[in-house]
């Protein structure tokens, strides 16, 4: 963890625990104490959610990164929350197995913040959410009582379903400690194709006609902004840097992605696409794993975004969305899991009458009307941290989720003010 990581953050204290025990006993004390706790696992997304207002103690968790149980044949593992990303990627290897989730920084990344955050990259479409590979979990709640939820077997269905609830809870909930992943084998082979649309309507067809193709990619990526094109692969599929440019992964077999790469360029052969650009094996995985650092830090060569935002609307308002967007920042780059609705923006010039009102507002109400929202991920200047800006209009059950975390938080220690809650 960085030290102007935990900076960002009020702190009178760090705790380190190195146990679960040692852990539920810090949280009790800080109950007893009446001290705020802001669990870290990496710190590499301490900036996400709305600033902390309250001083109190940050709770690391990186020393809790121990394996507790790999059945490799049941294709489950057990391991403690502050096991960073890549390690726990490289035991998995060792298997051929993997938990197909893309996400930004792997060696400093913690599961237990990857959970808290729930946030997924390009391979949602095919491989689903880091909610859905969720099967078991322990946490400790904000009175300092270790709670569990699921099991270590696959089917597994008893009690309330904590995995589901704790997942993109930001840590308000409980103190994650220990989880059981449901896991995946590592595909022998992946090829990326791409292409160059004329424009955001010729996009739209295409991405229409994926839902009648008989391929199932793993990620549908639509990648448009004035930078894009520093990229090497995507430098050699055309000379217009206007141009959006669609790319699809396939994973599986070697002959199942042959046959898929074939038919999808048949099918868009019928469309008028005639010039596509294919990556295969480990140059396809390495383009993904750029894709799924953009949202965290850009381009190689581009600069420190102002904002970056992150939309969801419904898959078929992604070019719309992103055609607004470009209107209020003809430099915007965006990164569009196109599949999924989910749109990652990074902006480069922020608007003159301010985030709130000539950015944010405008585009929540382009996202309300597409049955989506806008969150904010990360605002380096930290300016106009609202609820509304940071949030979105979110629709959603205030009542039950302020009357949930006030069964498991009832003194609000845990990231007090971060999250959606209006207190
Ligand atoms: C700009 C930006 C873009 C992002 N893009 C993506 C993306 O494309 N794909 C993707 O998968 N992720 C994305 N993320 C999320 C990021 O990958 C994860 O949030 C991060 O990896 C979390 O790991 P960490 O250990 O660094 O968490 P930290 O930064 O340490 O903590 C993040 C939050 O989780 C809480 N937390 C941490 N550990 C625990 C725990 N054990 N129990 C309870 N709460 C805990 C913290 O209190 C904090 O609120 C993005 C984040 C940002 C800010």
């Amino acid at each position: 963890m960085s030290s102007t990581a935990i900076e960002s953050l009020p702190i009178n204290e760090t705790l380190s625990p190195d146990s679960q025990a040692a852990l539920v006993d810090a949280v009790r004390d800080c109950y007893e104490t009446d001290q705020a706790i802001y669990p870290v696992g990496g710190g590499t997304s301490l900036g996400f959610g709305l600033p902390p207002k309250r001083a109190g103690v940050a709770l690391a968790i990186s020393q809790l990164n121990r394996v507790i149980e790999f059945p490799a044949r049941d294709m489950t593992i057990t391991v403690e929350a502050g096991i960073s990303m890549q390690s726990l990627a490289e035991t998995l290897a060792a298997e051929h197995l993997r938990l197909p989730i893309d996400v930004p920084q792997p060696a400093t990344a913690t599961l237990g913040g990857v959970i808290a955050t729930n946030f997924n990259g390009p391979r949602r479409f095919g491989q689903g959410t880091i909610r859905d590979h969720v099967i078991g979990i322990s946490a400790v709640d904000g009175r300092g009582t270790p709670f569990k939820g699921g099991g270590r077997v696959v089917k597994n269905v008893a009690g309330y379903d904590f995995c589901k609830l704790l997942t993109g809870s930001l840590g308000t909930l409980g103190v994650i400690t220990q989880v059981t992943l449901k896991l995946k084998p590592i595909p022998p082979a992946h090829c990326v194709v791409a292409c160059v649309p004329v424009d955001f309507a010729a996009a739209e067809g295409l991405l229409a006609a994926l839902i009648d193709s008989d391929t199932t990619p793993t990620a549908i990526e639509l990648l448009t902004g004035p930078n894009w094109h520093q990229d090497a692969f995507i430098g050699t599929l055309g000379t217009d840097h206007g141009r959006p440019v669609l790319a699809i992964s396939f994973e599986g077999t070697a002959q199942e992605v042959d046959w898929s790469v074939a038919q999808l360029k048949m099918e868009w052969g019928r469309q008028g696409i005639v010039e596509t650009g294919m990556l295969a094996g480990q140059e396809a995985d390495q383009w993904l794993r750029m894709l799924a650092e953009f949202p965290h830090s850009g381009l190689a060569e581009s600069a420190e975004a102002p904002l970056v935002l992150k939309a969801n609307v419904v898959p078929s308002g992604t070019t719309r969305f992103a055609a607004q967007v470009q209107s209020l920042d003809p430099s915007a780059m965006i990164q569009a899991h196109a599949g999924n609705g989910t749109l990652i923006v990074r902006l480069n010039q922020l608007p003159e009458g301010g985030i709130a009102r000539d950015l944010v507002g405008n585009l929540d109400a382009t996202a309300a009307g597409m049955h989506g929202n806008v969150v904010m991920l990360a605002n380096p200047s930290r300016a106009e941290m609202t609820h509304q800006s940071v949030w979105g209009g979110i629709d959603a059950p205030f009542q039950w989720m302020e009357a949930v975390k006030r069964e498991f938080d009832p003194k609000n220690l845990l990231n007090p003010g971060r999250f959606v809650y209006q207190f």
